[in-house]
């Protein structure tokens, strides 16, 4: 086994890699950048080595300062994690000439993948079904305008290159061709430096279905079941479960036989996941990601096994711990991916300081998070707060449970999706296996309605909300003035609270300091033994008692009671805040992030919708796209540029006559 590993990955796989490596009794080495000095995942290893500014480029993508950081501290082994410099083929080989073990597959595996191109020629060759399209070597956009029209619509053309989601178009009609492969070609190029593209048949709304597997340097190859990825926002990844529900069996073994010949093909050793797409009835190959995948953990919870240990067992060139035969798969596991981002302001990043992060603690939960109360979420990077993960022995309970497990977890400071997913998690769509990789982008709205809240959950927000107990005591309590000579008489309190834009008015009557009625719409309800403490609070409300978890910061309380999770804000003047709307889709940018694309020229006629500009923020690109026809009159800013939230990008001049 290893004696010392450094993770050249943060945030919440790193975390989960240490946890590992520690049990296993392996010294744990962390690198930072700037902007990470203080974060969870350099508390959780052995030692920690800066290695870089803030900008991913010049720390966590950076080869060369991590094999130095690796020297420096002596590392034997380094776990890339996932994203950043896990399927670089020319890391992985320079790890081996500077000597140390690269925890992944051989350099010529990762490269064996790296174009799309050549991946899925290759497997074509191999008998695994894959989508018709173009995939080749022709590459001038003239040939690649009549392989379109011969193949017939819709497509999609993605970058061979790509990864992300990052670059691929739809084309749905013949006039959109030409646009869509100068589009693709220059965000491609912009990308990854490497324009080359493939074409193929757009399926609309397939599943995402993958099948992990492992191989050892002893030629071991097994499979260790299947994963459903198909909640996507994007293309990306939201809720995956394990095993893909609704797959005929025979489907399933077919599937899961491609994901080995693949594996075999291209000489594969360590953890690495084979991707297809499922219409329902055929399942087609898309891609092999060579490393762990964030969603390993569902597989964790189906096999009992611990992927990174196997992984490590791996690296030193131990065999494979079991073979086909004694892997098993028990019950239902399903994976939640916590995010900075803001449902309700289309998933905007957030980041900032989380005044709380508590995440949940629940029989059959499992918890991989990078962030808890008091950290701060950089905005240079992915916007994965951490995974929660329940098991149970069928897929609807793994469902109800991962949703109550949600609405348990309580966030503050900074947007968070968590009650988002439960609410996806509880429809009907997903619970009854209609779901698609199309869902969330095409009825998103549905689930970003926060539900209206309680009227319990409302006067429990009124009574944590309003200003100090009027304290008969205290004789010149402003608001209490006129009855502090005459304690026996009522004191009332009008508390205003907007939630989901919805303002309410709470009147809270008072006796002797303690609060015994509320009116609300029309409603008067008894209130009694009330106790608020720092975190929780407790009432007598009409015939209920209940207990809730809190929250109050500024203007904002938090309540959550039950399933239920309500955010108010207060409506006092004095604490009235500043927000500003985003306009999606406008001229002016609607986040901070840096530009990594203006596909059009000063002066050029675009037509509406046409992408002006990407901007990219917490690895997420959003496309400025224009909202009329017009020509671009002026570009404020440049590619790699900074832009602040706000900040006016361009200039366009509506198109005479339009
Ligand atoms: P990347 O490497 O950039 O992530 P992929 O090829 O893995 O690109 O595709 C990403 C996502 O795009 C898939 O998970 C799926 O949602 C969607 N997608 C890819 N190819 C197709 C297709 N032919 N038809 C429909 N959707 C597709």
């Amino acid at each position: 086994m290893l004696k010392s590993l450094l993770v050249a990955n943060r945030g919440e796989i790193a975390c989960r890699i240490f946890r590992t490596a520690r049990r296993l009794g392996i010294r744990t080495i962390a690198v930072f950048s700037d902007a990470d000095a203080g974060a969870r995942h350099v508390r959780a290893a052995d030692e920690a080595l800066r290695i870089g500014p803030a900008a991913a480029r010049d720390s966590y993508l950076d080869a060369a300062r991590i094999i130095a950081a690796a020297r420096a501290a002596g590392a034997e082994a380094i776990h890339p994690g996932y994203g950043f410099l896990s399927e670089n083929a020319q890391f992985a080989q320079h790890c081996a000439e500077a000597g140390l073990i690269f925890v992944g597959p051989p350099a010529r595996s990762i490269a064996a993948m790296g174009s799309k191109i050549l991946a899925k020629t290759r497997m074509r060759e191999r008998g695994v079904p894959v989508l018709q399209g173009y995939a080749g070597e022709q590459q001038d956009l003239a040939f690649l305008e009549r392989a379109a029209r011969g193949a017939g619509l819709p497509l999609i053309v993605k970058p061979a290159a790509g990864g992300g989601g990052k670059g691929m178009q739809i084309i749905r009609e013949e006039s959109q061709i030409v646009a869509a492969l100068a589009t693709a070609r220059r965000l491609a190029e912009g990308a990854f430096g490497d324009g080359a593209l493939l074409l193929e048949r757009y399926l609309s709304g397939p599943r995402h279905i993958e099948v992990q597997i492992f191989a050892d340097a002893h030629g071991h190859f097994v499979h260790l079941g299947d994963r459903d990825c198909s909640t996507q926002r994007r293309h990306q990844k939201l809720i995956e479960e394990a095993p893909a529900p609704g797959v005929p069996d025979e489907v399933r073994a077919r599937m899961r036989e491609a994901a080995l010949i693949v594996a075999r093909e291209i000489g594969y050793v360590g953890a690495g996941t084979v991707e297809f797409l499922f219409d329902g009835a055929e399942f087609f190959f898309m891609e092999m990601n060579t490393r762990l995948q964030v969603e390993h953990t569902v597989t964790e919870e189906v096999t009992g096994l611990d992927l990174v240990e196997w992984q490590l067992r791996v690296a030193s060139g131990e065999p494979l711990p079991l073979a086909q035969d004694q892997i098993r798969l028990d019950g239902h596991a399903i994976e939640a991916r916590v995010c900075a981002e803001d449902p309700e302001r289309g998933f905007l990043p957030s980041a900032g300081t989380l005044a709380l992060l508590e995440w949940p603690r629940m029989r059959d939960v499992r918890v991989d998070a990078g962030f808890a109360t008091g950290d701060v979420v950089p905005d240079s990077y992915d916007s994965l707060l951490g995974k929660v993960i329940a098991w149970a022995p069928a897929r609807a309970d793994a469902a109800a449970r991962l949703a109550r497990a949600l609405t348990h977890t309580y966030s503050a400071g900074i947007r968070t999706n968590e009650h988002w997913l439960a609410r996806v998690l509880e429809s009907p769509v997903f619970l009854e296996v209609r779901h698609n990789i199309a869902l969330l982008d095409q009825g998103a709205a549905e689930f970003s309605r926060p539900p209206g809240c309680s009227a319990e959950a409302l006067i429990l927000a009124a009574l944590v909300a309003r200003p100090p107990a009027p304290d008969p005591r205290a004789a010149l309590s402003p608001w209490d003035l006129g009855d502090a000579f005459t304690p026996n008489r009522p004191a009332l309190l009008d508390v205003r609270l907007t939630h989901g834009g919805l303002s309410h008015a709470v009147e809270l009557e008072f006796r002797r300091g303690a609060p015994v009625r509320a009116r609300q719409g029309g409603a008067v309800t008894q209130l009694a033994d009330l106790a608020v403490e720092a975190a929780t609070v407790a009432a007598r409300i009409g015939q209920r008692r209940v207990h809730a978890r809190y929250f109050a910061q500024g203007a904002r309380v938090f309540v959550w009671l039950g399933a239920e999770a309500c955010e108010f804000t207060l409506d006092d003047p004095r604490t009235r805040e500043f927000t500003t709307t985003a306009a999606p889709g406008g001229l002016t940018s609607p986040l901070p992030g840096v530009v990594v694309a203006v596909p059009v020229g000063l002066g050029q006629v675009v037509v509406a919708g046409e992408v002006l500009m990407v901007i990219e923020a917490m690895k997420m690109e959003h496309a400025i796209t224009a909202p009329h026809a017009g020509s671009v009159a002026a570009i404020h800013f440049g590619k790699g540029e900074r832009v602040p939230e706000g900040a006016a990008l361009l200039d366009l001049t509506p198109a005479a006559g339009g």
